[in-house]
């Protein structure tokens, strides 16, 4: 065989597989060949030096050794529930040990009286500790098991077929076995040193058979580093790649449009923050190649003024620019928002979504067509093939956790150049994650708010105070403020929450009746036109309280509201908590977030509500929401595939994926096409992983 082929032998060819078992392993554990085993890392891992007594077993201990003797073994119950109950003692007490199958091979070579040593997850059951299963050794001589034991994820179905934890390790010890000498090395001589990594060869038998802690520490570190620096790899160099070939529309110039609007009708002085992503997109959009940039800002930074100066440089420079927003509700309230702003300049502006009139529609796509019309803002109705422009240049989307990355690249055909896209988010996305996810995506950040914002207070509050609060709601209104109050929506119980809201609409209709009060009602089962007038009430500050589910959650701009109460708190995300809680303390005055949740709360929606209280800050909510979800949860990484990690975890390894990060840029700073000898290995391995998996293509 082929040195560099001996890894990738089909599975089957592993001596004690065969066939049968080789289609288990990879129908269920994904292992299709002997690289595929070899990487199939333990979850787990047991210190064989450690004996626990049976008096020390504690519900929170995974996995305990035991040494000791079986003093009883006897079949009990009927059936299903027909089991093989074994007594095992040691000089500190004693525990069951439970068989469901195989109990005729147990009763055969288990010999009662003796010492034996046992492994397995001890269970509560009756009150009493019990092992399912367990490992069973004979104790030789006296030899002391050393170094860890590994273990590996396997499923039921491989269980009840023989192919438990040990049984995977034995697998994988006959493939290293036959490895020995045919693994080649993935890095550079150059990354290896410096970083002073062991062998490949040698971490992955450490990760499977380590002798002791310091040599697993080193074989997970370098295997981390690896998995994340070949993501990244792949990433940046996609990234060039796009520099380098993709040709851009080149805005040189700022022009009448801009400067008229700047210096006559800036209705404020930008913020810092504001002055430099504006200057950083605009070298992007100059410097003749295509720019895909993500706009990271959180509620109420000031992110629509930036894209609205950025749409009027394409403008100057004879190109259309759209702005595409995730709802109608949003879309609309950009639209008249941006119409009231330039409605002292000559500039048409449109607006297209679900609801256009169809005799509205047709002189839309028209203008549009004939480029008569300068800037279009919508919803996804934009991407339909329909809309035409004559020459878009431009195209914004904002918050962009709504949309899938393939409406993303529908944009880029809009043009026969693709036009410069600007997404805009304010759900700020983790940094690690955002270096994994949108890694080919440029970043600017607006990390300012404008002055005068007060910070939002966000109380957390219970049944009790519901008096209290209805009395400050009072106060605040009697003031000229506006409230909102928001009710969940979830799928999966949707017609019970749409009896919530409806109560609770009532319950506020009456405590805060007219002609006093005004309360609107906006939800998902409304029609848009009405969804419309009832925001549109609210926003003209026709009524006091606006009663609704998270369809304000996103975008909606009211500078008056100044209190936000979100109904059973405890079932939203606490990026959702956010956004909604963004809603209010965007004008001049003191804005409140009341948090109203039941007594009985989880530990984590415990963490998600001090969490609210304690901070305002966007970036440091979005790293708790993922140290507490995980990042599979986080909105537009599941299409990614880049999760599939095998052995990195992105909220633990942060730091490794930095160093990652940072390894892969400076080897394509100095190689960009990887032909150098000194970077053999990688550009080998590079290959191989594009033969063998994901297709990294897929992130955009
Ligand atoms: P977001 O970034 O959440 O989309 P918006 O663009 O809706 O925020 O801006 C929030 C509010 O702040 C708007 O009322 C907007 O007019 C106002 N605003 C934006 N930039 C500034 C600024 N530099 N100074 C004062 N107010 C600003
Ligand atoms: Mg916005």
């Amino acid at each position: 065989m082929k040195l560099s082929n001996y890894i990738d032998t089909p599975i089957e060819y592993l001596k004690g597989v065969g066939p049968q078992r080789a289609e288990m392993l990879k129908k269920d554990l994904n292992i299709f060949t002997f690289n595929d085993l070899i990487t199939f890392y333990p979850y787990r891992y047991i210190d064989r030096t450690k004996i626990y007594s049976i008096s020390e077993i504690s519900p929170d201990l995974q996995y305990v050794q035991l040494k000791g003797k079986i003093t009883s073994m006897e079949m009990l119950g009927q059936n299903r529930a027909k089991r093989l109950v074994a007594k095992f003692h040691d000089h500190t007490g004693s525990i069951e040990l439970v068989w469901f199958q195989g109990a005729k091979w147990v009763m055969d070579s288990i010999k009662p009286g003796t010492e034996y040593i046992i492994l397995g997850k001890p269970a509560i059951f009756n009150g009493k500790y019990n092992i399912a299963h367990p490992e069973i050794e004979t104790i030789v001589a006296n030899i002391q098991p050393v170094g860890f034991k590994a273990l590996y994820h396997t499923t039921e179905k491989l269980k009840n077929r023989g192919i438990d934890s040990k049984t995977v390790g034995k697998f994988i010890k006959t493939a290293l076995e036959g490895a020995k000498g045919k693994i080649s090395e993935t890095l550079s001589t150059d990354i290896l040193q410096k970083l002073t990594f062991p062998s490949r060869e040698d971490v992955l038998t450490h990760i499977h058979f380590p002798e002791n802690s310091g040599q697993l520490a080193k074989a997970q570190y370098r295997l981390k580093f690896e998995e994340l620096f070949f993501i990244q790899l792949k990433i940046i160099r996609q990234k060039l790649h796009r520099k380098k070939n993709i040709a851009g529309f080149n805005f040189a110039t700022i022009g009448h449009h801009f400067n008229e609007f700047y210096h006559n009708y800036l209705p404020f002085e930008l913020t810092n923050a504001q002055k430099r992503v504006i200057k950083e997109i605009r070298a992007d959009m100059g410097s003749g190649k295509q720019m895909n940039r993500l706009l990271q800002g959180d509620v109420g930074c000031g992110k629509t003024m930036v894209a609205l100066l950025l749409m009027l440089i394409a403008l100057d420079n004879g190109f259309q620019a759209c702005l595409m927003a995730p709802t109608e509700i949003l879309a609309t309230q950009h639209w008249e928002n941006i119409c009231q702003i330039l409605k002292q300049l000559d500039i048409n502006v449109g607006l297209l979504t679900g609801s256009t009139k169809k005799r509205e529609r047709v002189k839309i796509l028209d203008e549009i067509g004939n480029g008569q019309m300068h800037f279009l803002i919508g919803t996804h109705a934009l991407l339909e093939n329909n809309v035409q422009f004559k020459n878009i240049g431009l195209a914004v989307i904002d918050e962009q956790h709504r949309f899938g990355v393939a409406q993303r690249a529908k944009m880029w055909k809009k043009n026969n150049i693709p036009p410069h896209v600007l997404v805009m988010t304010a759900t700020p996305i983790p940094r690690t994650l955002a270096m994994t996810v949108y890694g080919d995506l440029d970043v600017s950040i607006i990390n300012e708010l404008p002055p005068g914002r007060k910070p939002i207070k966000t109380i957390h509050a219970f049944e009790t105070s519901r008096l209290r609060i209805k009395g400050f709601i009072k106060e605040q209104i009697k003031q000229g403020r506006q409230v909102y109050i928001v009710y969940p929506l979830i799928e999966e119980s949707e017609a019970m929450d749409y009896q919530n809201l409806m109560q609770g609409y009532e319950t506020i209709s009456k405590e805060f009746p007219l002609p006093e009060y005004k309360v609107s009602i906006v939800h998902g089962r409304m029609k848009p036109a009405d969804k419309d007038f009832e925001m549109q009430r609210f926003v003209k500050g026709e009524t006091n309280v606006m009663v609704a589910t998270t369809v304000i959650e996103v975008g909606v701009n009211v500078p008056n509201a100044s209190i936000m109460i979100i109904e059973s708190a405890e079932r939203f995300g606490l990026s959702q908590l956010h956004q909604l809680r963004g809603r209010v303390g965007r004008g001049e005055y003191e804005s409140y977030c009341v948090l109203m949740t039941s007594y009985k709360l989880s530990a984590e929606s415990k963490v998600r509500m001090e969490t609210m209280v304690r901070t305002n800050d966007g970036f440091e909510i979005a790293e708790v929401d993922l140290k507490l979800r995980g990042p599979g949860d986080i909105a537009g990484t599941q299409q990614s595939g880049v999760l599939d990690l095998k052995i990195a975890d992105l909220v633990k390894d942060a730091q490794i994926l930095q160093l990652a990060r940072q390894c892969a840029t400076e080897v394509l700073e100095n190689d960009p096409m990887l032909t150098q000898s000194l970077n053999a290995n990688i550009y080998q391995h590079l290959s191989n992983l594009g033969e063998r998996k994901v297709n990294w293509s897929r992130i955009s």
